[in-house]
């Protein structure tokens, strides 16, 4: 049996998600429809609604369905930002984290490069959590030139939980909109959209156990957002496309769930988190982990660190190799051979960048779990030591043989 220590990524449907899901899946009738079955369908849309919104503490017309996670981030830097800039047209600045996930960095980047934003880059500290004493200062030079904020609720990479109190704070005194993608938050922390304050909050169904391909943009009804996607006017127009009931049953019921058994889950994976962390603290003592050491300021389901010398990625392959699977970043990065850009962000260099590797629990995990990283790790680390030591010096031997080369690049 393999060790999946991958749950930031994705994690183990709920049963009783996928028995809604399944049951769901065996009837007809789109939500839009006005016969019978359209309308039974409708009523499933209506009461999963509710669920999710009583579960993180909005009304449920605050609640936009979407395709998940990464739609929900498009919406809200997009929408947000064309709708603020139509009633003002001077708001152009459009700030966002440096340690965004890249759902709302790309988008924002998008919006700079085609639609007239200006982007703002606001830095974080050591451990991955916003500079306030920046962001303030951005704010009072030019917070009148703002149309939307953007900080995620915790990091998915290293685990950071940011100052939202503050931030709102900070933003509602120059009327800025903030928005906060929770996909990682949810069902490992409290989160109540009401009590935050906050303007608009992503939720992803296959964070918190539920299916993929399903989740919410939680937006404030006097907020005006921008539609992103055109077509049927679902969703009040905000957002068209034909709705999954069963989809969006089987995603009430684990966010419902997750949200109930948040604190004895935080509990649980907290415990096998620092269990794990002194574990390889122990057996690989020069392994330097990454995001705030504070429990208490960071999400109990995440280990991160990174091991000097080592590849993340041929950390990676190793622990697969001995049935242990894990990440070395954001599961959306995997395969693209860069240091990661939140690392980078909170001042690692690019050499210990590479050599991260993440590490996050979930319901199904056990203390076995644990017992067998400790079991596998140190001769990975070994291992991937060697392989990164031969690959410098083969690569040395490349750029002196380069640089003693005669310069043929005129003859091509
Ligand atoms: N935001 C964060 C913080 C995430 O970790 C992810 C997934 O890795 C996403 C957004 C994207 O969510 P989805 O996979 O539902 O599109």
């Amino acid at each position: 049996m393999s060790v999946y220590l991958d749950h930031a990524a994705t994690t183990p449907m709920l049963p009783a998600a996928q028995r809604v899901l399944v049951e769901h899946l065996a009837r007809t009738g789109n939500p839009s429809s006005l016969h019978t079955a359209g309308r039974a369908a409708r009523r499933v849309v209506e009461e999963s609604r509710e669920r999710v919104a009583a579960s993180l503490g909005a009304r449920p017309s605050e609640v936009v369905w979407t395709c998940g996670g990464t739609e929900s981030d498009n919406l809200a830097v997009k929408g947000l930002f064309w709708a603020r800039r139509a009633h003002d047209t001077s708001r152009r600045r459009l700030l966002v984290s440096a340690v965004e996930h890249h759902a709302v960095l790309d988008p924002a980047f998008w919006m700079a490069e085609h639609a007239g934003a200006e982007l703002v880059l606001l830095p974080v500290d050591g451990d991955g959590v916003i500079e306030l004493d920046a962001l303030r200062a951005e704010l009072e030079a030019h917070g009148d030139q703002a149309a939307l904020l953007s900080v995620m609720w915790a990091n998915n990479e290293v685990g950071s939980l940011q100052p939202l109190g503050e931030v709102v704070a900070l933003a509602r005194r120059h009327g800025v909109p903030v928005h906060a993608d929770a996909v990682q938050a949810v069902g490992q922390v409290p989160v109540d959209f009401a009590a935050s304050g906050l303007d608009a909050l992503t939720v992803s169904g296959h964070k918190v156990g539920g299916p993929g391909g399903v989740g919410a943009l939680l937006a404030r009804r006097d907020l005006g957002l921008t539609p992103v996607l055109h077509g049927g006017g679902q969703e009040r127009g905000v957002r068209s496309g034909t709705l999954d009931a069963a989809l969006l049953a089987s995603f009430a019921v684990a966010v419902e769930d997750a949200v109930a058994h948040q604190a004895e889950h935080a509990q649980h994976v907290a415990g096998l988190r620092d269990a794990l962390v002194a574990g390889i603290r122990r057996a690989v003592p020069d392994a330097v982990l990454r995001g705030p050491a504070d429990s208490a300021r960071r999400l109990p389901a995440n280990a991160h660190l990174t091991f000097p010398g080592c590849e993340g990625d041929s950390l990676l392959y190793l622990l697969d190799s001995a049935g242990v699977e894990v990440s070395t970043g954001s599961a959306c990065q995997a395969g693209v051979p860069q240091p990661s850009h939140v690392l980078l962000a909170m001042g690692v260099d690019e050499d210990d960048a590479r050599g991260a590797l993440r590490l996050t629990f979930g319901r199904t995990s056990r203390a076995t779990d644990v017992d067998r990283v400790l079991e596998v790790l140190p001769a990975a680390v070994d291992r991937a030591r060697a392989a990164g030591l031969a690959g410098r010096r083969r690569a040395g031997a490349q750029t002196s043989a380069a640089a003693s080369a005669p310069d043929v690049a005129g003859v091509r």
